[in-house]
Protein backbone atom coordinates (compact mmCIF):
# COMPACT_ATOMS: atom_id res chain seq x y z
CA UNK A 1 0.00 0.00 0.00
CA UNK A 2 1.18 3.69 -0.14
CA UNK A 3 1.92 5.62 2.51
CA UNK A 4 2.58 9.91 2.50
CA UNK A 5 4.66 11.28 5.23
CA UNK A 6 4.24 15.04 5.33
CA UNK A 7 6.08 15.94 8.19
CA UNK A 8 9.68 15.01 9.02
CA UNK A 9 9.71 11.83 11.37
CA UNK A 10 12.53 10.04 13.05
CA UNK A 11 14.32 7.80 9.87
CA UNK A 12 13.42 4.44 12.15
CA UNK A 13 9.32 5.33 11.50
CA UNK A 14 10.30 5.91 8.16
CA UNK A 15 12.03 2.55 7.95
CA UNK A 16 9.21 0.35 9.70
CA UNK A 17 6.95 1.61 7.19
CA UNK A 18 9.06 0.63 4.10
CA UNK A 19 9.76 -2.69 5.28
CA UNK A 20 5.72 -3.53 4.31
CA UNK A 21 4.73 -0.29 1.87
CA UNK A 22 5.76 2.06 -0.44
CA UNK A 23 6.98 5.37 1.60
CA UNK A 24 6.88 8.61 -0.01
CA UNK A 25 8.24 12.06 2.07
CA UNK A 26 6.93 15.24 1.04
CA UNK A 27 6.00 17.87 2.84
CA UNK A 28 3.02 18.89 0.88
CA UNK A 29 0.40 21.53 2.73
CA UNK A 30 -3.30 22.42 2.01
CA UNK A 31 -4.81 22.33 -1.59
CA UNK A 32 -1.19 20.40 -2.88
CA UNK A 33 -2.04 17.54 -0.14
CA UNK A 34 -5.96 17.58 -1.49
CA UNK A 35 -4.84 17.18 -4.55
CA UNK A 36 -2.39 13.69 -4.21
CA UNK A 37 -4.21 12.45 -1.28
CA UNK A 38 -6.30 10.44 -2.99
CA UNK A 39 -3.63 8.39 -3.98
CA UNK A 40 -2.50 7.34 -0.36
CA UNK A 41 -4.01 4.65 1.85
CA UNK A 42 -1.94 6.02 4.94
CA UNK A 43 -1.19 9.89 6.15
CA UNK A 44 1.10 10.14 9.02
CA UNK A 45 2.11 13.45 10.07
CA UNK A 46 3.18 15.51 13.22
CA UNK A 47 1.93 19.32 14.33
CA UNK A 48 2.51 20.86 11.09
CA UNK A 49 0.32 18.91 8.31
CA UNK A 50 -3.27 20.75 8.59
CA UNK A 51 -5.03 17.93 8.06
CA UNK A 52 -8.94 19.65 7.60
CA UNK A 53 -12.15 18.17 6.38
CA UNK A 54 -11.37 19.90 2.95
CA UNK A 55 -8.17 16.77 2.39
CA UNK A 56 -10.25 14.29 4.56
CA UNK A 57 -12.98 14.57 1.55
CA UNK A 58 -10.60 13.76 -0.78
CA UNK A 59 -8.85 11.33 0.87
CA UNK A 60 -10.61 8.21 -0.97
CA UNK A 61 -8.56 5.56 -0.10
CA UNK A 62 -7.15 6.57 3.21
CA UNK A 63 -7.37 4.50 6.16
CA UNK A 64 -5.40 5.57 8.93
CA UNK A 65 -3.91 8.74 9.73
CA UNK A 66 -0.88 8.75 12.07
CA UNK A 67 0.19 11.73 13.83
CA UNK A 68 3.93 10.83 15.86
CA UNK A 69 3.45 12.86 18.80
CA UNK A 70 -0.10 13.16 21.30
CA UNK A 71 -2.38 16.64 20.21
CA UNK A 72 -4.19 15.76 17.06
CA UNK A 73 -5.94 19.39 17.44
CA UNK A 74 -4.26 19.38 13.55
CA UNK A 75 -6.31 16.57 12.41
CA UNK A 76 -10.53 17.25 11.83
CA UNK A 77 -10.60 14.13 13.92
CA UNK A 78 -14.60 14.24 13.25
CA UNK A 79 -14.17 14.39 9.46
CA UNK A 80 -11.87 11.25 9.56
CA UNK A 81 -14.44 9.58 11.44
CA UNK A 82 -17.23 10.37 9.04
CA UNK A 83 -15.60 8.77 6.35
CA UNK A 84 -14.27 6.17 8.60
CA UNK A 85 -10.55 6.91 8.71
CA UNK A 86 -9.14 5.65 11.68
CA UNK A 87 -6.66 8.80 13.22
CA UNK A 88 -3.92 6.97 15.20
CA UNK A 89 -1.57 8.78 18.00
CA UNK A 90 1.74 7.51 20.40
CA UNK A 91 1.21 8.89 23.35
CA UNK A 92 3.87 7.98 25.48
CA UNK A 93 6.42 8.10 23.15
CA UNK A 94 7.38 11.51 24.64
CA UNK A 95 6.89 10.62 28.55
CA UNK A 96 10.17 10.80 29.40
CA UNK A 97 11.79 13.39 27.52
CA UNK A 98 8.70 15.91 28.76
CA UNK A 99 9.55 14.53 32.49
CA UNK A 100 13.24 15.10 32.13
CA UNK A 101 12.65 18.86 31.29
CA UNK A 102 10.44 19.37 33.77
CA UNK A 103 13.14 18.29 36.10
CA UNK A 104 15.85 20.31 35.02
CA UNK A 105 13.17 23.64 34.46
CA UNK A 106 12.87 22.58 38.75
CA UNK A 107 16.93 22.76 39.08
CA UNK A 108 17.21 25.41 36.89
CA UNK A 109 14.79 27.79 39.59
CA UNK A 110 16.22 25.97 42.34
CA UNK A 111 19.53 27.30 41.53
CA UNK A 112 19.26 30.07 39.24
CA UNK A 113 21.48 28.46 36.26
CA UNK A 114 19.49 30.54 33.62
CA UNK A 115 19.94 33.76 35.48
CA UNK A 116 23.87 33.23 36.50
CA UNK A 117 24.15 32.26 32.93
CA UNK A 118 23.00 35.65 31.44
CA UNK A 119 25.11 37.58 34.74
CA UNK A 120 28.44 35.65 33.74
CA UNK A 121 28.03 36.88 30.36
CA UNK A 122 27.21 40.42 31.69
CA UNK A 123 30.43 40.13 33.04
CA UNK A 124 28.96 39.67 36.74
CA UNK A 125 29.93 37.24 39.63
CA UNK A 126 26.71 37.55 41.26
CA UNK A 127 27.48 34.45 43.85
CA UNK A 128 25.50 35.95 46.76
CA UNK A 129 22.55 37.28 44.93
CA UNK A 130 22.53 33.39 43.13
CA UNK A 131 22.33 31.48 46.91
CA UNK A 132 19.66 28.68 45.77
CA UNK A 133 18.16 25.95 47.24
CA UNK A 134 18.59 21.95 46.93
CA UNK A 135 15.55 19.93 45.70
CA UNK A 136 16.06 17.39 48.52
CA UNK A 137 13.93 17.03 51.33
CA UNK A 138 11.43 19.86 49.18
CA UNK A 139 7.60 18.80 49.06
CA UNK A 140 6.47 18.71 44.87
CA UNK A 141 2.91 18.90 43.95
CA UNK A 142 1.59 17.32 40.66
CA UNK A 143 -1.41 18.00 39.45
CA UNK A 144 -2.49 15.40 36.74
CA UNK A 145 -0.78 12.48 37.51
CA UNK A 146 -0.91 10.74 34.01
CA UNK A 147 2.35 9.36 32.19
CA UNK A 148 4.01 12.30 32.61
CA UNK A 149 3.11 13.32 36.04
CA UNK A 150 3.99 10.09 37.23
CA UNK A 151 7.36 9.73 35.44
CA UNK A 152 8.28 13.25 37.07
CA UNK A 153 7.40 11.59 40.42
CA UNK A 154 9.27 8.55 40.23
CA UNK A 155 12.41 11.32 39.21
CA UNK A 156 11.86 13.99 41.75
CA UNK A 157 11.75 10.92 44.04
CA UNK A 158 14.98 9.43 43.15
CA UNK A 159 15.99 13.10 44.18
CA UNK A 160 15.10 13.30 47.84
CA UNK A 161 12.02 15.47 47.30
CA UNK A 162 8.09 14.58 48.39
CA UNK A 163 5.77 14.24 45.96
CA UNK A 164 1.71 15.14 46.53
CA UNK A 165 -0.28 14.27 43.41
CA UNK A 166 -4.16 15.54 42.31
CA UNK A 167 -5.95 13.52 39.58
CA UNK A 168 -9.71 13.36 39.34
CA UNK A 169 -9.57 10.00 37.31
CA UNK A 170 -7.37 8.21 39.94
CA UNK A 171 -8.27 6.59 42.84
CA UNK A 172 -6.02 7.33 46.18
CA UNK A 173 -4.42 3.58 46.15
CA UNK A 174 -3.25 4.58 42.63
CA UNK A 175 -1.82 7.62 43.49
CA UNK A 176 -0.30 6.07 46.91
CA UNK A 177 1.21 3.14 44.77
CA UNK A 178 3.21 5.51 43.15
CA UNK A 179 4.43 6.61 46.38
CA UNK A 180 2.93 9.88 46.35
CA UNK A 181 0.58 11.46 49.09
CA UNK A 182 -3.18 11.94 47.24
CA UNK A 183 -3.89 15.45 47.85
CA UNK A 184 -6.41 18.61 46.27
CA UNK A 185 -5.68 21.51 44.30
CA UNK A 186 -5.71 23.36 47.22
CA UNK A 187 -3.99 21.62 49.72
CA UNK A 188 -0.99 21.16 46.87
CA UNK A 189 -0.82 24.89 46.54
CA UNK A 190 -0.78 25.67 50.14
CA UNK A 191 2.12 23.13 50.66
CA UNK A 192 4.34 22.37 47.95
CA UNK A 193 7.67 23.96 47.16
CA UNK A 194 7.08 22.96 43.65
CA UNK A 195 4.13 22.99 41.74
CA UNK A 196 4.42 20.96 38.39
CA UNK A 197 0.80 21.00 36.34
CA UNK A 198 0.68 17.69 34.03
CA UNK A 199 -3.34 18.02 32.66
CA UNK A 200 -4.34 18.21 29.28
CA UNK A 201 -6.03 21.31 28.27
CA UNK A 202 -9.84 21.16 28.85
CA UNK A 203 -12.91 23.23 29.74
CA UNK A 204 -12.45 22.45 33.19
CA UNK A 205 -8.06 22.83 33.21
CA UNK A 206 -8.14 25.82 31.33
CA UNK A 207 -6.94 28.93 33.90
CA UNK A 208 -7.18 26.40 36.42
CA UNK A 209 -4.29 28.30 38.18
CA UNK A 210 -5.05 31.49 37.98
CA UNK A 211 -5.34 34.47 40.67
CA UNK A 212 -6.94 32.95 43.22
CA UNK A 213 -4.65 29.78 42.98
CA UNK A 214 -1.74 31.45 43.03
CA UNK A 215 -2.51 33.92 46.23
CA UNK A 216 -2.83 29.74 47.91
CA UNK A 217 1.15 29.19 47.04
CA UNK A 218 3.86 29.95 49.75
CA UNK A 219 6.06 32.81 48.67
CA UNK A 220 9.23 30.64 47.99
CA UNK A 221 7.05 28.46 45.57
CA UNK A 222 7.75 28.04 42.47
CA UNK A 223 5.14 27.14 39.54
CA UNK A 224 6.35 24.77 36.09
CA UNK A 225 4.38 24.40 33.33
CA UNK A 226 5.01 21.86 30.77
CA UNK A 227 1.65 20.63 29.81
CA UNK A 228 -0.22 22.70 27.80
CA UNK A 229 -0.67 26.65 27.48
CA UNK A 230 -3.79 28.26 28.86
CA UNK A 231 -3.76 25.89 31.76
CA UNK A 232 -1.85 28.84 34.06
CA UNK A 233 -3.50 32.28 33.23
CA UNK A 234 -0.61 34.44 32.15
CA UNK A 235 -2.01 37.73 33.34
CA UNK A 236 -2.39 36.48 36.96
CA UNK A 237 0.98 34.55 36.70
CA UNK A 238 2.36 38.18 35.44
CA UNK A 239 1.12 39.73 38.52
CA UNK A 240 1.99 36.92 40.96
CA UNK A 241 5.79 36.97 39.97
CA UNK A 242 6.20 40.61 39.57
CA UNK A 243 4.73 41.41 43.09
CA UNK A 244 6.44 38.48 45.08
CA UNK A 245 3.35 36.42 45.50
CA UNK A 246 5.60 33.51 44.59
CA UNK A 247 9.40 33.02 44.06
CA UNK A 248 9.18 32.46 40.26
CA UNK A 249 8.39 29.78 37.19
CA UNK A 250 9.29 27.86 34.24
CA UNK A 251 7.43 27.82 31.04
CA UNK A 252 7.67 24.91 28.11
CA UNK A 253 4.35 26.10 26.82
CA UNK A 254 2.39 29.24 26.41
CA UNK A 255 -1.41 30.52 25.52
CA UNK A 256 -0.03 31.46 21.91
CA UNK A 257 2.80 29.99 20.71
CA UNK A 258 5.48 31.55 19.71
CA UNK A 259 5.30 33.65 22.77
CA UNK A 260 7.01 36.76 23.57
CA UNK A 261 4.69 38.70 25.94
CA UNK A 262 5.40 40.80 28.90
CA UNK A 263 6.49 37.52 31.10
CA UNK A 264 9.93 37.97 29.05
CA UNK A 265 10.47 41.16 31.17
CA UNK A 266 11.07 39.08 34.26
CA UNK A 267 13.79 37.69 35.48
CA UNK A 268 12.39 34.94 38.05
CA UNK A 269 11.07 33.27 34.91
CA UNK A 270 12.53 30.77 32.80
CA UNK A 271 11.70 29.82 29.58
CA UNK A 272 11.79 26.83 27.26
CA UNK A 273 9.90 27.12 23.65
CA UNK A 274 7.44 23.96 23.32
CA UNK A 275 10.97 21.96 23.99
CA UNK A 276 9.22 19.38 26.05
CA UNK A 277 8.71 16.84 23.59
CA UNK A 278 11.94 17.67 21.61
CA UNK A 279 14.42 14.89 22.00
CA UNK A 280 16.25 12.19 19.76
CA UNK A 281 14.85 9.68 21.68
CA UNK A 282 11.30 10.93 21.98
CA UNK A 283 10.93 11.36 18.23
CA UNK A 284 12.37 8.18 17.78
CA UNK A 285 9.88 6.78 19.81
CA UNK A 286 7.38 8.44 18.92
CA UNK A 287 8.00 8.05 15.37
CA UNK A 288 8.00 4.34 15.66
CA UNK A 289 5.03 3.99 17.97
CA UNK A 290 2.96 5.50 15.11
CA UNK A 291 4.42 3.64 12.29
CA UNK A 292 3.19 0.45 14.69
CA UNK A 293 -0.19 1.70 14.82
CA UNK A 294 -0.33 2.49 10.65
CA UNK A 295 0.85 -0.64 10.15
CA UNK A 296 -1.25 -2.37 12.48
CA UNK A 297 -4.71 -0.49 10.27
CA UNK A 298 -3.11 -1.91 7.04
CA UNK A 299 -2.70 -5.45 7.72
CA UNK A 300 -6.62 -4.88 8.90
CA UNK A 301 -6.04 -4.82 12.81
CA UNK A 302 -7.21 -2.56 15.63
CA UNK A 303 -4.83 -0.09 16.55
CA UNK A 304 -3.68 0.54 20.22
CA UNK A 305 -3.48 4.14 20.53
CA UNK A 306 -7.27 5.18 18.54
CA UNK A 307 -7.87 8.59 19.14
CA UNK A 308 -11.49 8.11 17.59
CA UNK A 309 -12.64 4.89 18.61
CA UNK A 310 -15.85 6.35 19.74
CA UNK A 311 -16.55 8.48 16.95
CA UNK A 312 -16.36 6.00 14.84
CA UNK A 313 -18.13 2.44 14.10
CA UNK A 314 -16.20 -0.47 14.64
P1 LIG B 1 -2.05 11.57 30.33
O1 LIG B 1 -3.36 11.51 29.65
O2 LIG B 1 -1.28 10.32 30.53
O3 LIG B 1 -2.23 12.26 31.77
C1 LIG B 1 -3.00 13.40 31.99
C2 LIG B 1 -3.64 13.24 33.36
O4 LIG B 1 -4.32 14.46 33.68
C3 LIG B 1 -4.69 12.12 33.41
O5 LIG B 1 -4.34 11.18 34.41
C4 LIG B 1 -5.99 12.84 33.74
O6 LIG B 1 -6.82 12.11 34.62
C5 LIG B 1 -5.46 14.09 34.43
N1 LIG B 1 -6.45 15.17 34.46
C6 LIG B 1 -7.45 15.43 33.59
N2 LIG B 1 -8.15 16.50 34.02
C7 LIG B 1 -7.59 16.90 35.17
C8 LIG B 1 -7.86 17.95 36.10
N3 LIG B 1 -8.89 18.78 35.91
N4 LIG B 1 -7.04 18.07 37.16
C9 LIG B 1 -6.02 17.24 37.38
N5 LIG B 1 -5.72 16.22 36.55
C10 LIG B 1 -6.48 16.06 35.47
O7 LIG B 1 -1.19 12.64 29.53
P2 LIG B 1 0.40 12.85 29.57
O8 LIG B 1 0.99 12.08 28.44
O9 LIG B 1 0.89 12.64 30.94
O10 LIG B 1 0.47 14.40 29.17
C11 LIG B 1 0.22 15.41 30.13
C12 LIG B 1 0.24 16.77 29.47
O11 LIG B 1 1.53 17.03 28.88
C13 LIG B 1 -0.77 16.94 28.33
O12 LIG B 1 -1.31 18.25 28.39
C14 LIG B 1 0.08 16.85 27.09
O13 LIG B 1 -0.49 17.54 26.01
C15 LIG B 1 1.34 17.54 27.58
N6 LIG B 1 2.53 17.28 26.77
C16 LIG B 1 3.40 18.31 26.59
C17 LIG B 1 4.52 18.13 25.81
C18 LIG B 1 5.49 19.25 25.59
O14 LIG B 1 6.13 19.28 24.56
N7 LIG B 1 5.68 20.15 26.55
C19 LIG B 1 4.76 16.88 25.21
C20 LIG B 1 3.89 15.84 25.46
C21 LIG B 1 2.77 16.05 26.25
Amino acid sequence: MKIIITDEVAKEAMELLKEKHEVVFKELRGEELANEIGEYDALMVRSGTKVTADIIERADRLKVIGRAGIGVDNIDVEAASKKGIYVVNSPGGSTRSVAELTIGHMLSLARHIPRADRSMREGKWEKKKLKGIELQGKTLGIIGFGRIGREVCKLALALGMKCMAYDPLLSEEDIKSNNATPASVEEILKNADFVSIHTPLTEKTRHMISTPQLEMMKESAYIINCARGGIIDEDALYEALKSGKIAGAALDVYEQEPYSGKLTELDNVVFTPHLGASTKEGQIRAGVICAEQILKVLDGEKPDYWVNRNMMKS
